[in-house]
């Protein structure tokens, strides 16, 4: 039998019926309505009693089929029943229409039509047959009395002219509706082929078309996985984020089942895992650590060629649990009830760079090639994202590195070039030392030689005052006081003294000068000592005669009564020296010039402050003053290394120096140090080095 016959049987069969019930509704409506008005004599009872025939036959098939389920086979007989019946029915329709006179024999090529829906061509064709006996029989069993005189009165009478007439047109009728019925049969035979082989190429074009479908969403869901990793891997650098995502994604369109990746990405780290469950946690316990190192740590390579899986790439194990390399883990996938694992490791290049799981819970599931084929694409993705995500760490890193040699460098520029603005102002200030020193020196014989002869000449001018005054006799007394008056005598005696007075009190002026220059200076006062701030920024001011003194610049001096202070005497003078040249400088254009300088005592500390009012500092400029050859005077006057070495002769006396400036109104500079200087000597030794090797 023809098996497409057999597609959709019960509801075609289905149709017949209603088919025949309304056929049979309608025909005996019309039957009688037509009877009616046209006198036909069809006797309606006969016409109900056709239709009810062929209505309750296919009514009870309707029950039968409604209530069981029969096979192709038992349908088609039910099928070839009812169309047994509306042979039947036909034959008795033709019957109550007046038989031979009926041409509603045409009626029985509707069985055959209807056998085609059902049938094949045995079917159609018998059905064919049938009708072409039904008639013909129906005729010949109505016709039966007149049958003697076919053969017995052949030719003579009324009668058998009747007969012989009725038996042509028997025989006429017969073979009409058997040919049509043989051709009716060939045509819907032929007919229901064509629409059987136009149904079944449309089932198959549907399934193509259905696999197509498919096959298309099953690619945009790939692309749409694909498309959404790469946008992670375009947008973001973060590598959890990128993971995370292509886990969800993924388990998203594997009909959610758990998707884990298992990596190592920095070798210092631990095993981690990005799971699509995480957000998930009731439904899913987290994944042991035993599993996920299992997972990672494991040579998937031999297994990977050795596969059940169509796909090369992949290891799936139906059956975890018969499979001998999760001896190790079976207990915990047992525990967490999983039924199936994918797994995927992920290679760039030779290394594996991590493993992509994929656990099915409690009852296996099959994997189609559309997901293998999309867990391939993911795998690929995954494996760039790791690689890219390493490199960017190795970038990173040696950025961090380069960054932080480049600190390194700047710190050690910046230390040299401190290092030379010392050497640069210490050799200045040693210079300046050496000259002052000479000059006291060359000063100091002279200035003895005339200050030690003074005694002498004093004692001489009164010796000779005496002998004048012995050779004062009364002979020569008139030439004498006559000489006298003439010399002014009594004026030079007084005048002798007033030199003599003035002569000393220069020479101790001079002494005075020397004895502040060698104080200046310190050569001789190298080393940590005590000292007295105050004798330091007097002699400083002196030394500073051009700007400060009589006519000049005013100091207004508020001294405390300050203990002496363990220092570099030497080393704090040029820090007064900077500071009240800077002050004398700042102030060179005001009208009213005046340097306040003040001492106080602060616990364990001394406190000096040397204020001016004079220009004041620029806001832009005072977070500079203090950085080496920051200067805001014109070339020649200013160095720019002042403050600086300022900045760093406190700090090593455990200072510290700080200021406050208003523009217009003038600038205070503090410095604070330790009544005892805490030298740091690590870093004196340090600095001797370093200059030692520039
Ligand atoms: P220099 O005096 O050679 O310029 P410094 O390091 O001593 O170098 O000073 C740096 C800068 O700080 C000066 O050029 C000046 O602009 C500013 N400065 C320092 N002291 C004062 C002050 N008392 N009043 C105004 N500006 C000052």
């Amino acid at each position: 039998m023809d098996p497409v016959l057999d597609v959709d049987l019960p509801s075609r069969s289905r149709q017949l019926i209603y088919f025949r019930l309304a056929f049979s509704v309608v025909s005996l409506l019309f039957g009688l309505v037509v009877n009616h008005y046209l006198q036909l004599d069809i006797s309606p009872s006969a016409l109900v009693a056709v239709c009810v025939l062929v209505a309750s036959g296919n009514l009870i098939s309707l029950v039968i089929l409604r209530f069981f389920s029969l096979g192709n086979k038992t349908l088609q007989w039910l099928n070839a029943l009812l169309v047994f019946l509306d042979l039947c029915a036909i034959t008795e329709f033709v019957h109550f229409t007046r038989g031979i006179e009926s041409d509603l024999f045409f009626l029985y090529l509707l069985p055959i039509l209807l056998a085609s829906h059902i049938h094949g061509r045995m079917g159609v064709f018998a059905t064919a047959i049938a009708a072409s006996i039904a008639y013909p029989a129906l005729l010949i069993f109505e016709n039966w009395s007149i049958f003697g005189y076919l053969f017995h009165n052949q030719g003579e009478g009324l009668t058998a002219a009747y007969a012989h007439r009725t038996y042509l047109q028997i025989a006429s009728r017969s073979a009409i509706l058997c040919s049509v019925a043989l051709v009716w049969a060939a045509f819907c035979d032929r007919m229901s082929r064509m629409v059987r082989q136009s149904l079944i190429k449309l089932g198959e074009q549907l399934q193509a078309n259905t696999r197509l479908l498919e096959e298309v969403k099953a690619r945009g869901q790939r692309e749409q996985l694909t498309n959404s990793i790469s946008i992670a891997l375009r947008t973001t650098l973060d590598v959890d984020q990128i993971l995370n995502t292509a886990c969800t994604r993924l388990s998203e369109a594997v009909s959610q089942r758990r998707c884990i990746f298992v990596a190592r990405l920095d070798r210092s780290e631990p095993i981690k895992i990005w799971d699509s469950a995480v957000e998930d946690a009731n439904r899913y316990s987290s994944i042991s650590p035993a599993i996920s190192e299992y997972l990672f740590d494991h040579d998937w390579r031999r297994e990977v060629t050795a596969t059940e899986s169509q796909f090369k790439k992949f290891i799936i194990s139906d059956d975890p649990f018969v499979r001998s390399d999760f001896d190790s883990i079976r207990k915990e996938l047992l525990d967490a009830n999983v039924a199936t694992i994918l797994i995927r490791p992920i290679r760039y290049g030779s290394a594996v760079r991590g493993v992509l799981a994929i656990f099915c819970y409690n009852k296996p599931e099959m994997w189609t090639g559309s997901e293998l084929e999309l867990v391939d694409s993911v795998a690929g993705q995954l494996a760039v994202a790791v690689e890219h995500a390493q490199l960017v760490e190795q970038l990173s890193m040696s950025n961090r590195d380069l960054v932080y040699k480049n600190e390194n460098l700047d710190a050690k520029n910046m230390e040299l070039r401190q290092i030379q603005s010392q050497l640069i102002h210490q050799e200045k200030m040693a210079s300046l030392g050496r000259m002052v020193a000479g000059i006291a020196h060359e000063l100091n014989n002279p200035v003895n030689f005339v200050h030690g002869n003074l005694p002498y000449l004093k004692e001489y001018c009164e010796q000779l005052t005496g002998l004048i005054s012995i050779a004062d006799d009364e002979q020569k007394r008139a030439t004498f006081e006559e000489q006298k008056k003439k010399i002014n005598y009594e004026f030079l005696v007084t005048d002798l003294d007033h030199i003599l007075a003035d002569i000393t009190e220069g020479t101790e002026r001079v002494r005075q000068i020397i004895r502040n220059l060698r104080s200046f200076s310190r050569l001789d006062e190298a080393e940590l000592k005590e000292a007295s701030l105050q004798e330091g920024i007097e002699s400083t001011l002196k030394i500073l005669s051009q700007y400060y003194g009589r006519d000049k610049i005013p100091v207004q001096a508020d001294y405390c009564d300050l203990p002496p202070v363990l220092c570099y005497p030497g080393k704090l003078n040029q820090v007064w020296m900077n500071l009240l040249s800077n002050a004398a400088q700042a102030v060179s254009a005001v009208e009213a010039p005046l340097v306040t300088i003040a001492t106080q005592a602060d616990g364990d500390f001394v406190m000096v402050s040397i204020a001016d009012n004079g220009t004041g500092i620029q806001d832009a400029d005072q977070s500079k003053i203090f950085e080496p050859f920051f200067t805001t005077k014109p070339v020649g006057q200013g160095t720019g290394l002042g403050l600086s070495i300022c900045h760093s002769i406190i700090e090593r006396h455990g200072g510290t120096i700080q200021f406050e400036s208003k523009i217009g109104h003038g600038t205070k500079f503090i410095v604070r140090i330790p009544l005892k200087a805490s030298i740091d000597l690590a870093e004196e030794a340090r600095i001797e080095q370093a200059v030692a090797e520039t």
